[in-house]
């Protein structure tokens, strides 16, 4: 683990009441509309379903597959430096939404679309937690 701090995001908006929403559950918490129960990420004012406003956040999960991901193998930012080659994911929730992730134990070989992940929350502030995968067995 470096010594040099992760400069942290701060989000705003939705972005803020989906973080704050995930440290109050500690667990991964996705938005809900309230009429008609469509699950939906990032969070939006209005429901791409039925357009209702009233929604709230509520805990998944964390049963994904591996929709997309990417290998970096070079960083500008210095607390990601010693982590290179390092995989970010775009990860598939059982319940619909896609969520990026990022992973420590995941290596750049190993990963392949399709396959089953956990999603767990690494909070790092009250307003900021990075969605972290890990490999998950199959289910049947
Ligand atoms: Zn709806």
């Amino acid at each position: 683990m470096s010594s040099v701090s992760i400069k942290l995001p701060e989000p705003d908006d939705l972005d803020f009441a989906f973080y704050k929403a995930c440290a109050e559950n500690g667990a991964l918490a996705i938005q809900e509309c309230r009429a008609c129960g469509q699950r939906t990420h990032p969070a939006r004012y209005y429901c791409p379903r039925c357009a209702s406003d009233q929604f709230e956040f509520k805990p998944v999960s964390g049963r994904a597959t591996v929709h997309s991901y990417t290998v970096s193998h070079f960083s500008v930012e210095p607390a990601w430096r010693d982590r290179v080659p390092y995989v970010t994911l775009v990860a598939e929730l059982a319940e619909g939404p896609r969520v990026l992730a990022r992973t420590d134990t995941i290596k750049p070989g190993d990963i392949s679309i399709g396959m089953p992940v956990r999603l767990e929350l690494e909070t790092l502030a009250p307003e900021f937690s990075f969605v972290v995968a890990t490999t998950a067995k199959a289910e049947s």
